[in-house]
């Protein structure tokens, strides 16, 4: 299973609704993608269950501001002059490699003649390596200048350093504190690949958390257990398919003291899904300079003027929710309704993580009375689950559909509900049925669902 599970895997999201290749009647875009009805209730899950983490803790504000930023954002930021990858270009086939990637060996083995490395895909000759700015430039109203130059923001956060006043003053908030957003990012990758895991749009979950300098170490350790925690129990993510990566001086970004990434073992590799990382105070500071603005906290402690440190968890929605994918995929057998085994494909998410959490189907589609009360159980539950109402086919048919996408537990109507108000609940792991009756089956489902 392991050599192609990449390949079902992206079938079955596509197959299923999920996700599709952005732009597909016009032949497609390279680095873009859809999300379908299920992968649209994945993904808010997913920013829910952040949410739902952080909001717990009574210091972090949200925040929402605008995708499009002005040049002098950018410059102070650093990404001007920073935030490029390395090109090299092949002189034969026109391709092009980011070249830390190629000298992995990423696109291919490489071979290497008068000391300097060849394409990977023709055996041509490579240019120099060039720098490669990441940022999508556009142009704010009908002028098109210096002055109205713009870019797609590469990440959230630098809208939420320059809003550091407004959210300390509005919230009344002291050290430490902390700034979060969820929102979409740009960056002009120069290989998109892995299916959505290297992306040109994509969204992120960023906190910049504000802290005082001499507690900064404290409070990185402090996020990094955090939120390797929520891997494993909000998304119930396998432990031993999580990494934490230290990362090296020379990974380390232009504005980081230490950062460590959260790794997941995709199928095709180990690679980061989150990053926490130390920024210091580099960008209140940056900030301040091309803002002329105070961007100080005053210390009623020590009465003094200070720029706090910030500690950043940043992570990505489209690669955690791959993740995701990958870690519930299973092939296994189950018994058909004649008792014989078949094998099926089976998303093992976690009951409150699923799309869909709970189908209802009458026994038979043709018995009037079957599907009157299936539709009663339906608006029963429909306000408190996220529920599905299927006739069409075979049961068997009907419980493979649903284990496919994930939805833990189908319910079906038989001609002894009718009898005694009890229902089947087939539970989508072990395949196991459980006879409850209707009205008790509200609370015997919310009991599962709790996180
Ligand atoms: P990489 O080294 O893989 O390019 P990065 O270290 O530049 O990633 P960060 O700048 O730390 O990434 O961004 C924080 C998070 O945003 C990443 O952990 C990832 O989840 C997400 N992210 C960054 N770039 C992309 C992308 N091109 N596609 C999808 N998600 C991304």
């Amino acid at each position: 299973m392991k050599e192609n599970k990449l390949e079902k895997i992206i079938n079955l999201a596509e197959r299923r609704g999920f996700v599709f290749k952005s732009y597909e009647v016009y032949g497609g875009l390279r680095g873009f993608y859809d999300f379908g009805h299920l992968g649209v209730i994945l993904k808010n899950n997913i920013k829910n269950l952040w949410l739902k983490d952080i909001l717990s803790m009574q210091n972090i504000y949200l925040i929402e501001t605008p995708i499009i930023g002005p040049r002098i954002l950018y410059e102070a930021s650093g990404h001007i002059e920073n935030f490029y990858d390395r090109l090299v270009e092949c002189k034969s086939c026109h391709n092009r490699f980011r070249e830390d990637h190629l000298l992995k060996g990423e696109y291919g083995e490489i071979k290497i003649k008068d000391n300097k490395a060849l394409c990977p895909l023709c055996g041509g000759e490579l240019t120099e390596a060039r720098n490669f700015n990441l940022m999508f430039k556009t142009f704010v109203g009908p002028v098109e200048e210096l002055s109205t130059e713009s870019y797609l923001r590469p990440e959230t956060a630098q809208g939420i350093f320059i809003n550091f006043k407004n959210i300390l003053n509005s919230m009344r908030a002291k050290l430490p504190f902390g700034i979060a957003q969820i929102g979409k990012s740009f960056r002009n990758e120069i290989t998109p690949k892995n299916f959505i895991f290297r992306i040109r749009e994509f969204e992120q979950m960023e906190i910049e958390f504000f802290v005082r300098p001499e507690e900064a170490d404290k409070y990185f350790e402090f996020w990094v257990e955090k939120r390797f925690n929520w891997y494993i129990n909000f998304l119930g993510i396998k432990k031993e398919n999580l990494i934490k990566h230290i990362q090296t001086e020379e990974e380390l970004a232009h504005y980081a003291k230490a950062a460590v990434d959260v790794y997941y073992k995709f199928p095709f590799g180990e690679d980061e899904i989150e990053g926490i990382a130390n920024r210091t105070d580099y960008d209140l500071k940056r900030h301040m300079e091309y803002s002329k603005e105070d961007l100080t906290y005053f210390d009623e402690k020590t009465k003094n003027k200070i720029i706090p440190y910030v500690i950043e968890p940043s992570a990505g929605v489209e690669r955690i929710f791959f993740a995701i994918l990958c870690d519930s995929y299973d092939e296994d057998e189950m018994p058909n309704e004649k008792g014989k085994l078949e094998k099926r494909i089976v998303l093992r998410f976690k009951p409150w993580l699923a799309p869909i959490q709970v189908a209802i189907f009458p026994l038979l589609s043709n018995r009037e009375n079957l599907v009157k009360k299936a539709k009663e159980v339906y608006e029963l539950l429909k306000n408190d689950f996220r529920v599905y109402y299927d006739e069409s086919g075979s049961i068997g048919r009907r419980y493979r559909r649903q284990d496919e996408i994930g939805t833990p537990y189908c319910i079906t109507i038989d001609f002894q509900t009718l009898e005694d108000n009890t229902v089947t609940v087939r539970d989508r792991d072990t395949g196991n049925q459980e006879r409850i009756n209707l009205e008790e089956i509200n609370d015997y489902l919310k009991d599962k669902f709790k996180l």
